[in-house]
């Protein structure tokens, strides 16, 4: 098993350190462990969204530390960076400047909207689901086309709290997946859409069908928050992918995609 994101206390809506998220992950037998920390964006004012800039060195030394200590597993610094078009410029340069294995981009805003924030989310009547939906593939197809990212963040997010488009969706979710392909980017199989209010894995099991088909690679992540997350419902999620007609799943280091046989 690998899990290829988690996050620690420093996103301040998370719990643990670095080293609890390794000692849970050995204890489950997780081989790759991706730490995929929030992007601090200082100008940006969300207080509990992401690590401070101060804090990126904690995790760095952190992570690196850990890497040197647990030999017995592989640990990856990753990024869980927003797409966020205000903010580009910064979000690329702090890509630019550290030696991630892994990044991951992640749609999370509509404009000034956190969709994804319970805080939030009464703001789905009034924006509209349908367009909520529309917007956010929209967003995340101009995602992958900047070429910052490896891996698209939990695709099908806007569900998270049980919204469900009037509209047919399947081809806008086409016309993604086409250019998640194009763009050589994995997706993130994303379990903690299974311990919310929808029930399901981000994506959708109709979307990981069709990403099949479009021979996306894709990579497993827990979006832990709390070391007794790490790895959750994994078992399941690869017997689904092997169902679904994966063969293998796939792996970072330095930035470079490898793959990875499936039953590891
Ligand atoms: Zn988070
Ligand atoms: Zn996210």
């Amino acid at each position: 098993m690998n899990d290829y994101h988690v996050h620690t206390r420093l996103c301040k809506h998370g719990e643990g350190d670095v080293y609890q998220y390794v000692e849970s992950a050995i204890a489950k037998g997780v081989k790759e462990l991706g730490f995929a920390e929030h992007i601090p964006i200082p100008a940006l004012n969300d207080p509990y969204g992401r690590m401070d800039f101060a804090d990126w060195n904690v995790y760095w030394r952190d992570v690196e530390d850990a890497q040197r200590h647990y030999p017995e597993i592989k640990i990856l610094l990753g990024l869980e960076a927003d797409y966020l078009p205000p903010y580009m410029e910064y979000i690329e340069s702090f890509i630019a400047q550290y030696p991630f294995d892994f990044v991951i981009g992640s749609v999370h805003f509509i404009g000034d909207w956190d969709f994804s924030n319970p805080q939030y989310k009464e703001r789905y009547e009034s924006f509209g689901v349908d367009r909520t939906f529309c917007e956010y593939y929209q967003l995340v197809r101009e995602a992958a086309m900047t070429g910052l990212y490896d891996i698209i963040g939990h695709l099908d997010i806007p569900k998270r709290y049980g919204h469900k488009a009037g509209l047919d969706m399947s081809g806008e979710i086409d016309d993604t997946l086409k250019v998640i392909k194009r763009c050589g980017l994995a997706l993130d199989v994303n379990t903690s859409g299974l311990r919310r209010q929808v029930q399901e894995l981000y994506p959708a099991q109709t979307i990981l069908s069709r990403a099949c088909a479009f021979d996306i690679p894709v990579i497993l992540g827990s979006d832990a928050h709390n070391p007794t997350e790490v790895a959750f419902a994994f078992p399941e999620t690869y017997r689904l992918l092997e169902k679904i007609g994966y063969s293998e799943t796939c792996v970072y280091k330095n930035r470079i995609r490898s793959s990875c046989p499936l039953n590891t």
